[in-house]
């Protein structure tokens, strides 16, 4: 009886999800379900680490209430930037001085508990292979959709590390030599043809050259005003324009899947963020394009599917760094 109530007592992990702007957690339990959740500022805008960590343990510290900490079986936290397999993160964008912190042992050393830290795409990777659109996948592969391309591969059941952590950087594969360069140094990097500012450019592009489209009274007269589900709102209505800039970004993302196929042999590719939400037309384009220019049995035995995590997936997904871990992570 004592047992199984210390079982019963551990079943529970935190998930936290540190983004620049809002930490997200939540008390999850050993199925993936979210009992208790919650948002704090993160406040990196004064600049200090400290600050940021102590929003982070008053976001675990409020999800346990009366909980001593021991009563869970760990927290995992899927936070920005590049991160060790000891939880140490060694650098993040858009987070103050989060440059070498031993993130993990922070956390260890408050709560007692084992915890797990994971750059937060490799975390989602995770929990959608665990309790998303990969679950019974083997080897897969995920990519974030939104303000850029983020990406983590599952190989044969583990998360792909890389000799230095950096493995999957998936938005920086060049898909044209001749294109535009990118941040990161590289030339013609996909995130260029299909992150969210690409997508929309497209559009503004072609009304300034002037083409008629629905999307010109639908952002009320003003481009600048186009977002990626204005461009899907025209395409359901039938607009040509709309229909010919889904199509290139499916025919970008078709032909850098056709690489990762060839490299991966995925049985699953899993496509997550705000511009999976086009649907139809560019995940009809990415699977033609994979069809006709992959190895054949290759792309005859991988399935693109959408991210099954919805809004609550940065939660469920830091849980599952802990969830899964004793497994295969
Ligand atoms: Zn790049």
């Amino acid at each position: 009886m004592k047992v199984a109530r210390q079982r019963k007592k551990k079943e529970l992990v935190v998930g936290l999800d540190l983004g620049g702007t809002f930490i997200k957690a939540g008390l999850v339990n050993q199925q993936g379900k979210i009992l208790k959740k919650g948002q704090w500022p993160t406040l990196a805008e004064h600049g200090k680490r400290q600050i940021v960590i102590n929003q982070m343990k008053t976001a675990v510290d409020s999800l346990l209430g009366h909980r001593p900490a021991p009563a869970l079986a760990g927290i995992g936290i899927g936070t920005p930037g590049l991160v060790d397999n000891q939880g140490r993160v060694f650098e993040a964008p858009n987070l103050p001085n989060w440059h070498n912190l031993a993130l993990g042992r922070i956390f260890e050393q408050t709560y007692r508990v084992p915890v797990r830290v994971e750059n937060d795409v490799n975390s989602i990777t995770w929990g959608e292979f665990l309790f998303g659109a990969g679950r019974g996948s083997q080897t897969m592969v995920c990519i974030t959709l939104g303000t850029g391309l983020g990406g983590g591969v599952v190989v044969n059941g583990r998360l792909l590390r890389g000799a230095v952590f950096s493995a999957a950087e998936l938005g920086h594969v060049t898909i044209d030599y001749h294109g535009p360069a990118c941040n990161c140094g590289n030339l013609g990097c996909i995130e260029r043809f299909v992150s969210r500012d690409a997508i929309v450019e497209r559009a503004t592009k072609a009304i300034a050259s002037g083409r008629e489209t629905l999307l010109v009274s639908l952002s009320g007269g003003d481009p600048k005003k186009i977002t990626p589900k204005m461009i899907s709102e025209a395409y359901r209505r039938g607009d040509r324009l709309a229909a010919e800039i889904w199509e290139d970004v499916g025919t970008c993302l078709g032909f850098f899947f056709v690489g990762l196929v060839n490299i991966f042999n995925p049985d699953r590719v899993v496509i997550g963020g705000g511009i999976a939400r086009a649907g139809k037309p560019l995940f009809q384009q990415i699977r033609k394009i994979v069809r006709q220019h992959a190895m054949k049995k290759l792309s005859a035995s991988v399935k693109f599917v959408p991210a099954g995590l919805g809004e609550n997936t940065g939660i469920i997904s830091a849980a599952a760094l802990v969830l899964g871990s004793a497994m295969t992570l």
